[in-house]
């Protein structure tokens, strides 16, 4: 229509470009509206016919049309995200969200996703790797007109449950036009419930335990039709600490599945891909060629720190970026723990947040929610925030722990510099990691400058946590864990170049803490012993640190960490995801569309179950719960626990039950061990108490003795006492030792540091407890004896009462 144009207006003059119409010939007119009408009448024609049509056949022609462009995908001149042939809804969805123009990343893969290729995509952190894939996903089943009857369509794995939920955000934002049901499936939450609700999911992100979980227990759960399968950050999914649960959830899944893997570290190991039957695949490493492998945004520096100044460094840090959205990275939860609460304490002036997998799943979601709303705070946290998580307008990254390797330092800071925006990261490091640490970064691109710190500037808090600490032992009692915990993460780090636990200074780190002493590490002196004989290590580690580990769980540690904990695939994603979060958002687009046909699904309940048997059956050959397994110093295998403990609990229908409660089992299992190391808490430390009785008597008496032999001798005698309490019996490896008894705590405290010890005969230490006593008890036998004899000097009563006096009147 020409609205506005006055028919009769005269021809405008001298204006150029079109000849103007001439509106006053009546046969020219006619003929004009002649073919406006036939044009007019046509459309109408076709409107009509296509509102005959079904409405699902109009969708099929309009996907139709746009796979017929898939061929003419031109990724080089694409600008805008409507440049590639993608559905309205998604388009809208994209605009909606705000998102216009496709990332690099993006604008590389997307293509290759749509013509039904697999991808490697790598791209540096906060390039947009997330839409990278949803769309695909998306266009995926829009093509298919997946609807909920079809069931599971794409599968999302994402190594933690925050960056699941954000995903599943990301997932709600731009895929609200259309009709699929999503799912979030992270565990912690009723399986009974998810498992009702799985079948009728379309697109699942979820973490790798809990899928394995309803693989394996839930019959309704059907994956055979499985069009896509994506995993975000795959390097760390395809790493050791995964292993057993992906090969599990792989094998399950259909092989004509298309497969997307993105990560900022990509695996390129051939090993990985060939485990996900990756067919022919499109790599597309975006900053392949680019100068450094970190945002170009980041600034990042480094300083060296002694151990007990870090807290001190961490502290100053804190009180002069007051208005920053800062996150510190942390390496084990009870670090995070224990330097949360006091930080709190000391009132920095800006809020401090704790972020970690010890939380209930409340408290971590509303931990995530509350440091995405604010605009200045401090975020403590492990390595579960390392990956993914998009937090907006971080300013800081501060890596107050040596990340474990250089790709865990370029998530870390990945978290700010984040989509064209700017951030800065500093690294703390200790004189030993330095040079080892450099040369990785180096590698890996990294540009990093060291930076000084200022001594007069640092501010220290030392005497502020001495001063909580003697006001709360429940204070005491979490540096001591902090303390432990740290040496431990230290130790189990596999890059012996960087780090060294033999050099650090304990005595004043624990100071650093606010402890006055240095709780005793039993592995530590253990390893200290064995370090010239590294084959012994690992046993002994996997022997007296299990116990210690029970209650130092980490999530996200690395593979190989966990490989030498010995915990099982099922524990580590448990401590990862399982526990700790209560609660699962579950939502959907659209659920309520109708039951499934539950009849078709039990018709192949039967096959599905001997798949998913055998998958658990892969995770069932490492299950192992709360084992304590001590190794003699000839490396045989102690028998602690009476086997009785363990077959006298009901065990549930092993395999031949489709669903067994994993998590019901596990936690029975734990209340049983727990009630069993209380019993046998307090069997040591009755026994300590004989033993410590014994001791004194037989000290004094000794004493005694020892006025009437040469005076250097007393020395000899007391390494034995000494021993004798420190090693036999180490408070910190039990459970629950306020509740029991006060001595565990005097114990932990007042036992001296190793260092000012005097042991003569140390080496035993890495005995088995029982093996210790008798050791001990073998040596001690005989003085006892002696000590307990009358003293027999061979000259009559009268003149050893002559001697005695003549003994004391030279004393005084
Ligand atoms: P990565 O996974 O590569 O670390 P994300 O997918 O988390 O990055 O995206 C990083 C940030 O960039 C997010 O805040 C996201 O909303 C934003 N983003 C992603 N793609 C676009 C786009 N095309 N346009 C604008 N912002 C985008
Ligand atoms: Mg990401």
């Amino acid at each position: 229509m020409e609205k506005g144009k006055r028919p009769n207006a005269p021809p405008k003059k001298g204006m150029g470009g079109k000849k103007p119409t001439d509106t006053t010939d009546p046969v020219k007119n006619f003929e004009r509206w002649k073919k406006k009408y036939d044009k007019t009448k046509t459309r109408v024609k076709q409107e009509k016919r296509q509102k005959r049509k079904p409405e699902w056949l109009v969708e099929k022609e309009s996907i139709q049309r746009l796979v017929n462009k898939y061929n003419e995908i031109n990724a080089q001149d694409a600008v805008k995200f409507s440049d590639f042939p993608i559905s309205k809804n998604t388009l809208r969805g994209l605009m909606e969200a705000q998102y216009r123009q496709p990332t690099e990343i993006q604008r590389q893969t997307i293509g290759f996703a749509l013509q039904g290729k697999d991808v490697l995509g790598a791209a540096k952190t906060g390039s947009g790797k997330t839409l990278a894939f949803l769309i695909p996903v998306l266009e995926c089943l829009y093509r298919q007109q997946w609807t909920a009857m079809d069931g599971l369509g794409a599968l999302i794995i994402s190594p933690t449950r925050e960056l699941a939920y954000q995903t599943f955000e990301m997932l709600r934002k731009v895929g609200k036009n259309h009709e699929f049901s999503a799912g979030l499936i992270i565990g912690g939450k009723d399986l009974k419930n998810e498992s009702e609700k799985i079948h009728r999911t379309n697109i699942i992100i979820c973490t790798p335990g809990r899928l394995l979980h309803h693989m394996d227990g839930t019959a309704a759960f059907h994956i055979s039709d499985l069009q896509m399968l994506v995993l975000d950050e795959a390097d760390r999914i395809l790493d050791m600490g995964f292993a057993d649960t992906i090969n599990a959830i792989v094998e399950n899944l259909p092989k004509t599945r298309q497969t997307l893997l993105f990560s900022a570290t990509q695996t390129k190991s051939v090993k990985d891909l060939a485990r996900l039957s990756l067919k022919d695949p499109e790599y597309v490493w975006v900053h392949e060629k680019a100068k450094f492998s970190t945002p170009a945004t980041l600034e990042q520096n480094y300083v060296v720190c002694e151990l007990h100044q870090k807290v001190n460094l961490l502290f100053s840090f804190i009180r002069s970026h007051l208005q920053k959205k800062v996150i510190v990275f942390f390496a084990s939860c009870k670090e995070v723990q224990y330097l949360f609460r006091v930080f709190c304490r000391l009132r920095p002036g800006v809020p401090i947040l704790a972020l970690h997998g010890k939380q209930q799943q409340m408290k971590r979601v509303e931990v995530y929610n509350d440091f995405i709303k604010r605009k200045n705070a401090v975020l403590f946290a492990t390595d579960i925030a390392a990956r993914g998580l998009d937090f907006p307008a971080v300013n800081w990254v501060l890596q107050f722990d040596c990340p474990e390797d250089a790709n865990t330092y370029i998530h870390r800071v990945g978290r700010t510099a984040r989509y064209k925006e700017g951030g800065e990261a500093l690294l703390v490091l200790l004189p030993s990691e330095e040079q080892g640490m450099l040369s990785q970064l180096q590698e890996k691109k990294v540009p990093i400058d060291r930076i000084q710190v200022n001594p007069d500037k640092l501010t220290s808090v030392q005497q502020k946590l001495e001063a909580f600490l003697a006001q709360e032992t429940e204070q005491k009692e979490r540096a001591q864990r902090c303390f432990v915990s740290y040496l431990r993460s230290v130790y189990l780090m596999k890059n012996k170049d960087v780090f060294d636990v033999f050099r650090l200074r304990l005595q004043e780190y624990a100071a650093s803490l606010g402890l006055a002493v240095a709780p005793r590490v039993r592995f530590l002196s253990k390893a200290q012993k064995q370090r010239v004989d590294p084959r012994k290590i690992s046993e002994q580690v996997v022997g007296p640190q299990s116990d210690e580990e029970e209650e130092d769980e980490e999530e996200l540690q690395p593979g190989p960490k966990c490989t030498i904990l010995g915990a099982d695939e099922e524990d580590d994603e448990d401590l990862r995801d399982l526990d700790l979060l209560k609660v699962v958002r579950k939502d959907v687009f659209s659920l309520e569309k109708g039951d499934q046909d539950d009849e078709e699904m039990s018709k192949k309940k039967p096959e599905k179950e001997t798949k998913y048997k055998e998958a658990k059956k892969v995770l069932k050959r490492h299950f192992q719960v709360n084992t304590k397994v001590v190794f003699t110093e000839e490396g045989q295998v102690v028998q602690q626990w009476p086997p009785l403990q363990r077959t006298a609990v009901p065990q549930p229908e092993e395999d031949h039950t489709p669903g067994i409660n994993v998590e019901e089992a596990r936690e029975r299992l734990r209340r049983e061990d727990q009630e069993f190391d209380k019993l046998e808490y307090r069997r040591k430390v009755k026994e300590k108490h004989r033993e410590k009785r014994l001791k004194e008597k037989a000290a004094r008496r000794d004493a005694s003795k020892q006025h009437n032999e040469e005076p250097g001798e007393a020395e000899e005698v007391e390494p034995y006492i000494e021993v004798d309490s420190g090693e036999e019996f180490d408070p910190s490896t039990l459970p629950d030792p306020d509740k029991l008894h006060n001595d565990s705590e005097e114990d932990n405290q007042s036992s001296p540091p190793a260092e000012t010890r005097k042991r003569s005969h140390s080496d035993s230490s890495s005995c088995s407890d029982e093996e210790e006593e008798e050791a001990v008890g073998s040596r001690k036998r005989p003085r006892r004896q002696a000590a307990s004899l009358p003293l027999d000097t061979g000259l009559s009563l009268a003149e050893d009462e002559e001697l005695v006096m003549h003994l004391l009147g030279n004393r005084s």
